[in-house]
């Protein structure tokens, strides 16, 4: 058992998801601890320090980077519990997926994992990998024995040159598995979101599910959306579940988060339910052959990734998250549109 006394650490704590789950445990009571590039960096940091006066709990900042051996040290020592967040989330073109992307996840994971290591004391390691480490594209569906995506599945296909952060995500996750294989003296436990929605508790727009959300409402889609599903949950369920497979006794493994499969045009028909007339919501699905032409120039989409992903259906299997973790999900327009009203709140939706 975890003692719940003792300080619990999350790393990325500037994060969209790490937010929610610090707020989660502040608001319990625990001492918190998190981890962030730059504490000076009032941009990333300062909604933290609002939460922090505003909960029960006690919340310190410690300086970290993925990129620096034993930079975690100081922050892991006497925590019994570390909640692992920060990685990279960039989809779409990046300049150096392998300085950019790999080394920071999957060394980063590493640097982690040797501090538990090092420092000792530490019982439960949960880390936030995603289903990225389980797919790649949605055709792999195809290859899956049940027809569906279930924590048995590997994302075998992804590579530096396609979907390199899909690539990045399983190298971290399977080198934290290869990390715990080698000692007993902590479990590790990871959360495998799908793509996360909901309001953020910052007013970053620097992130790639802040960065989708607005574009479906901003105009930036108005001519149409890819005939594609994704998986979608809530970043309130998804923090939660972080905290569950924390302090539960008995949780192993992985596990899926994803509330629902949709595809784009359904995301803006539910959008459009709510703010009709208020923004550029899209309303078609444009052909896959324009993805062919445009993809590449507009958005960035390689042909692998047209041919791979768009007019296939996908499927993920939840369960161990309902049964294991006692998720009961968000619905996904309450998802979607309590993420546009942060927006808006914020004035974020066309600004910057
Ligand atoms: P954010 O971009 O908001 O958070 C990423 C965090 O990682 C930030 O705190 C960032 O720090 C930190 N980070 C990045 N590079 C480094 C580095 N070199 N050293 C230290 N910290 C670093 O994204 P999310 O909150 O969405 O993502 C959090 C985790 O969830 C990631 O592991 C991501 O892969 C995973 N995930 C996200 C999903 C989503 O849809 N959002 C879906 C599935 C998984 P800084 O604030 O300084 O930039």
């Amino acid at each position: 058992m975890i003692d719940k006394k003792k300080p619990i650490l999350v790393t990325g704590g500037s994060g969209y998801i790490a937010s929610w789950i610090i707020q989660y445990l502040l608001a319990d009571g625990h001492q918190v601890r998190a981890t962030v590039r730059d504490k000076k960096n009032t941009k990333k940091v300062s909604h933290l320090d609002k939460i922090n006066s505003e909960t029960k709990g006690e919340l310190e900042l410690f300086e970290a980077d993925l990129n620096s051996e034993g930079s975690f040290d100081k922050a892991i020592k006497d925590c019994e519990l570390v909640i692992h967040t920060a990685s990279p989330f960039v989809i779409g073109k990046v300049k150096d997926p392998l300085k950019d992307l790999i080394e920071p996840a999957e060394n980063g994971t590493k640097n982690v994992l040797d501090g538990v290591n090092r420092v000792g004391g530490v019982k439960r390691v949960v880390l936030t990998s995603s289903v990225a480490a389980i797919y790649s594209d949605s055709i792999d569906i195809g290859q899956t024995p049940k027809g569906i995506f279930d924590e048995g599945c590997w994302n075998t296909t992804s590579s530096l040159k396609h979907n390199p952060y899909s690539y990045s995500k399983t190298l971290a996750e399977k080198k934290a598995w290869e990390i715990h294989d080698k000692q007993d003296k902590w479990g590790l436990v990871t959360i495998n979101p799908s793509f996360v929605l909901g309001p953020s508790l910052s007013e970053r727009i620097d992130g790639a599910s802040v960065d989708f959300i607005r574009s479906m409402v901003n105009g930036k889609l108005a001519t149409g959306v890819p005939k594609t599903e994704i998986g979608i949950v809530d970043v309130r369920d998804v923090a939660n579940a972080h905290i569950k497979a924390g302090l539960s006794p008995d949780v192993k493994g992985r596990h899926i988060l994803t509330a629902k499969s949709i595809s784009m045009l359904e995301m803006a028909k539910l959008l459009r339910e709510n703010f009709e007339g208020k923004y550029k919501i899209p309303k078609k699905e444009v052909p896959k052959f324009m993805f062919y032409i445009l993809g590449p120039i507009i958005a960035g989409l390689s042909w692998e990734w047209v041919s791979k992903n768009i007019g296939y259906e996908i499927k993920f299997d939840n369960t161990k998250s309902i049964k294991g973790l006692g998720i009961q999900y968000k619905d996904a327009k309450e998802t979607l549109v309590s993420h546009v009203e942060q927006l808006e709140k914020s004035n974020l939706i066309f600004n910057k």
